[in-house]
């Protein structure tokens, strides 16, 4: 594992989260972290496995999705997955948040949480049900693809 002076204090962190977590510390798992904290957005499996890379050198698809399930199981970690798209990390806040897609381009955004907390909406289920969480998708097209498509 080759560390430089500028990934020295995001690895440090990652391995303070993972440890927090009760899980083995691993040089992938470090890599795959940062990659995730470091994006704003919600990334796919290929995306962060070439981010993680720069750090880990190379790691294979099947090494990427087991890393990555691995702190998504531990809670570090939340997988999205939209229809039609491929699945979407980002760092897991607990803030029970909903995602909004665009139908033209694919951007997905963040819809936060309508009432605050999970599951955020009322089921029509008997009360022997135990809720936990509600994900919703919000399709709709975005400012910039409805910018795009008004007549000049
Ligand atoms: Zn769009
Ligand atoms: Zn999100």
């Amino acid at each position: 594992m080759t560390t430089s002076p500028t990934v020295e204090e995001p690895m440090a962190l990652a391995a303070a989260r993972l440890r927090t977590a009760g899980m083995r510390v691993t040089a992938q798992r470090m890599a795959m972290l940062m990659a995730v904290y470091e994006s704003a957005g919600h990334l796919d499996a290929d995306t962060l496995r070439e981010r993680a890379q720069r750090v880990t050198g190379r790691l294979s698809l099947q090494a990427t999705y087991n890393v990555l399930r691995a702190l998504t199981d531990a809670g570090l970690v939340r997988c999205t997955q939209i229809a039609g798209h491929p699945a979407r990390y980002e760092v897991e806040r607990h803030d029970n948040h909903h995602h909004f897609v665009c139908r033209d381009c694919g951007t997905i955004r963040d819809v936060e949480c309508t009432v605050g907390a999970a599951p955020c909406m009322e089921a029509q289920l008997p009360e022997e049900y135990d809720i936990q969480e509600a994900a919703v998708t919000f399709w709709g097209v975005c400012p910039d693809c409805r910018a795009a498509a008004q007549p000049s």
